[in-house]
């Protein structure tokens, strides 16, 4: 009688991605991922604080690589990514590179006041 009891159940057990995060600011759990498929960017906004950050999307990523980058942007370890086409270049924070130094020669041949 080798009747054994089987119990073996395999539940496979998926774990759905958390889908919101704990806020490095306010600590709330209120930080969401959003990202359109396609997309080549992300936007992880807490809801609570309205923090919010646009990070790179790559293709292997998830909503918890996403987050990942939204903290080390809102806690400063990281300097936000510039997204291409949402403004010009000059609306640049100020202190960043001196482009446009130097003389300008229309203005100092025409200018002239004798
Ligand atoms: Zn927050």
């Amino acid at each position: 009688m080798g009747r054994k009891r089987r119990k073996i159940i395999r539940r496979r057990v998926v774990k759905p991605p958390p889908k919101v995060f704990v806020c490095p600011i306010c600590n709330q759990e209120a930080v969401a991922v959003y990202h359109e498929e396609g997309e080549e960017y992300a936007r992880v906004v807490c809801a609570s604080c309205k923090a919010s950050a646009e990070v790179k999307w790559y293709p292997a990523y998830t909503s918890v690589d996403a987050y990942a980058e939204f903290y080390d942007i809102v806690t400063g370890a990281k300097k936000v990514v510039e997204v291409p086409g949402s403004g010009s270049s000059e609306a640049a924070e100020p202190g960043g590179e001196d482009l446009g130094s130097g003389g300008e020669p229309d203005e100092a041949s025409q200018g002239r006041e004798d």
